[in-house]
C-alpha cells in the first residue's frame, strides 16, 4: 500500500519477463541501452517529490492512503479536469494505465451480466492502484483477413482466444500487436478488439496478467535508436517508447483475473470503453502539439523576417484554427461530461470522437503549413557536432545568420524541434499515430453516427422544410 520510488519501479522490472529487440533476447531490460529512455520516462512519473508535479501526481484514496492520480476515478467535473491536466504532464508508459478507467466505466454493465467479473475488475483496479503498478492497453489483434470474422480465419489464433477452461481458470492463445509500453509496465490488460457474435464466444475474452507470466513474450520496436542527443532531437531524445508485439502462447489465467470469458454481449462494450479514453489521450496530446506548431511557425517566420508577409500570416491562422478547435473541443467534452450509473464521470463521447476525428483527419494538411513556412532547413540543417567543430561551426554560424536579434543556435534548436516532431522518425511515427492510435478514422465515424442526436436533427430538418 505504498507509492513506489523511481528506483523501486526500475527494480520491479527485473522479474524474468521475456522481451526481444533487434534479434536479441534481453534478460534484464533495466540494463539494456535500448530501454534506457523508455524506462527513464516512465520512472519520472514515480517522482512524487517533484516540486512542480508531485502534488498533481498523487491523490488520496477512499481508504486514506496515497496513490498515483492515474487511478483516480473521476466523480465530478473538477476531478475530470485534474485528470486532463495530469495526462498533459504524464509519460505514455504511465498514461496507458488509464485502461483501468475504461474497465471501471463499464463495471456496472459487466455486473449486470456477471457480478464475479465486475468484482474482479474492482479488485484488480485496487491491486494495481495500491501497489503503484502500471498497466498496458492490450487490445489490437493481428486480425488476419479483415473480411472474415475471428472464427472464420484460416488460423484460429489470429484473434486472442480461449483454448481451454477448467476449475482454476482459462488458457489463452494469440497475439496483440502495437502495444504501447508493453515491456516497461507490470500488468497486461487484455480486451477484445471489437464486438463478437454468438458463434465467437472463445474470442470474447478479457483479463489482466503480469508481464512475466509463463507463455508471454514481447517483441519490441520503436522509431528511435538507443541514443539521440538533445540538441539535434529535442523531443524524441527523451520521449521514445517501444510498441510491443505481445504473444500469448497458451497462457494460464486464473479466474480471479478474468473480466470476460464468453459473454459476447460484453465484447463491444469493453472495446468501446477503451476507445473513449484512448481518444481522449490523443486529443490531449494534440492540443499540446498543435499549440507548439503555432509557436514554431511564428518563430521561424520572425527569424526569417517574413512576419508581415500575408501568406505567412494566413498559414499561421490555419495553424491557430487547428489548435483552437482542438482546445475548445476538449473543453466542451469535459464540461458536457457523462456519468455511469455508479457516478463515474467521463468525457462526452460524441465530442471526444468528433475531436479525435478532426485532429486525425486534418493533421497532415496542418503540418504542411508549418513545413511550407519553414523551408528546406527542416531536413538539411547541419548536426550539433558540426556546429561545435570550430572549422565547420564558423561557416554554419556565418551562413545561418539572418539578423542581429536572432541567435543562430536558437534558430537551429527551433528547426530541430520542427524536424523532430514532424519530419524525422518521430515525426513519421506521429503521422501514423494521429490516424491509427485509438482506432482509424472509421472507428470515430462509427461512434459519431451512434451518438449524435440524429432523430433531433431529422425533426428540425422536417420542421424547417415545413413538414414537421
Ligand atoms: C504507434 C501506435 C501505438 C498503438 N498503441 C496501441 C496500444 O497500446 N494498444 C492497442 O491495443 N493498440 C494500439 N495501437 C493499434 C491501433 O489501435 C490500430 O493500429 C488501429 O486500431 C488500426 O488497426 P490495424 O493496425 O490492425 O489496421 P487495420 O485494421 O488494417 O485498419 C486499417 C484501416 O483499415 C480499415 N479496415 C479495417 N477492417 C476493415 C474491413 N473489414 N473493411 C474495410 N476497411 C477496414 C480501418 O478502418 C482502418 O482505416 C497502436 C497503433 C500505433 C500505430
Amino acid at each position: 500500500m505504498a507509492l513506489k520510488t523511481p528506483e523501486q519501479y526500475v527494480q520491479s522490472l527485473r522479474d524474468g519477463r521475456v522481451t526481444y529487440w533487434d534479434g536479441e533476447r534481453i534478460d534484464d531490460i533495466t540494463k539494456h541501452p535500448r530501454f534506457r529512455v523508455p524506462i527513464a520516462t516512465t520512472a519520472q512519473d514515480y517522482d512524487y517529490d517533484d516540486p512542480k508535479l508531485g502534488a498533481l501526481r498523487r491523490f488520496r484514496t477512499e481508504a486514506g492512503h496515497e496513490a498515483h492520480r492515474i487511478y483516480q476515478v473521476p466523480r465530478s467535473e473538477e476531478d475530470l479536469a485534474k485528470r486532463i491536466e495530469l495526462l498533459a504532464h504524464t509519460g505514455i508508459g504511465t498514461a496507458v494505465s488509464g485502461v483501468y478507467m475504461a474497465l471501471m466505466s463499464v463495471k456496472d454493465q459487466v455486473a449486470a451480466v456477471n457480478p464475479q467479473y465486475a468484482e474482479n475488475i474492482e479488485r484488480m483496479y485496487r491491486y494495481c492502484r495500491d501497489n503503484d503498478l502500471r498497466a498496458a492497453e492490450v487490445i489490437t489483434d493481428p486480425k488476419g483477413d479483415r473480411k472474415r470474422r475471428a472464427h472464420e480465419q484460416d488460423d484460429p489464433d489470429l484473434y486472442v482466444r480461449i483454448v481451454s477452461r477448467n476449475n482454476d481458470g482459462i488458457v489463452v492463445r494469440g497475439a496483440k500487436l502495437h502495444i504501447t509500453a508493453a515491456s516497461v509496465i507490470h500488468e497486461l490488460v487484455v480486451m477484445p478488439t471489437k464486438g463478437m457474435r454468438q458463434d465467437e464466444t472463445d474470442y470474447a475474452v478479457s483479463f489482466s496478467i503480469p508481464v512475466a507470466t509463463k507463455g508471454v513474450s514481447i517483441i519490441n520496436r520503436s522509431f528511435a535508436p538507443a541514443e539521440l542527443n538533445a540538441f539535434d532531437y529535442p523531443a524524441s531524445s527523451h520521449h521514445s517508447m517501444p510498441e510491443g508485439f505481445v504473444v500469448f502462447d497458451d497462457v494460464f489465467v486464473p479466474w480471479d483475473r478474468v473480466f470476460l470469458a464468453g459473454e459476447v454481449q460484453l465484447a463491444s462494450k469493453l472495446a468501446q470503453s477503451l476507445g473513449l479514453w484512448e481518444r481522449t489521450g490523443g486529443v490531449i496530446a494534440a492540443v499540446e502539439s498543435s499549440e507548439l506548431f503555432v509557436g514554431l511557425a511564428q518563430l521561424v517566420t520572425e527569424m526569417q523576417g517574413k512576419e508581415s508577409d500575408m501568406v505567412a500570416q494566413a498559414s499561421i491562422a490555419e495553424l491557430i484554427t487547428y489548435a483552437q478547435m482542438l482546445k475548445m473541443s476538449l473543453d466542451y467534452a469535459c464540461r458536457h461530461y457523462e456519468h455511469t450509473a455508479s457516478g463515474m464521470v467521463y468525457p462526452n463521447t460524441l465530442a471526444i470522437n468528433a475531436a479525435k476525428y478532426y485532429y486525425a483527419a486534418n493533421y497532415h494538411q496542418t503540418v504542411r503549413y508549418l513545413h511550407d513556412l519553414s523551408g528546406g532547413l527542416v531536413l538539411t540543417l547541419p548536426l550539433e557536432s558540426d556546429l561545435r567543430n570550430p572549422e565547420s561551426g564558423k561557416f554554419i554560424r556565418k551562413y545561418l545568420y539572418t539578423k542581429s536579434n536572432v541567435d543562430v543556435e536558437t534558430r537551429m534548436r527551433v528547426y530541430n524541434l520542427i524536424r523532430d516532431l514532424t519530419a524525422d522518425a518521430y515525426g513519421g511515427w506521429h503521422f501514423v499515430v494521429a490516424l491509427q492510435a485509438g482506432g482509424g478514422l472509421s472507428a470515430q465515424r462509427f461512434m459519431m453516427n451512434r451518438t449524435y442526436d440524429i432523430a433531433g436533427a431529422k425533426a428540425k430538418a422536417l420542421a424547417a422544410a415545413g413538414a414537421g
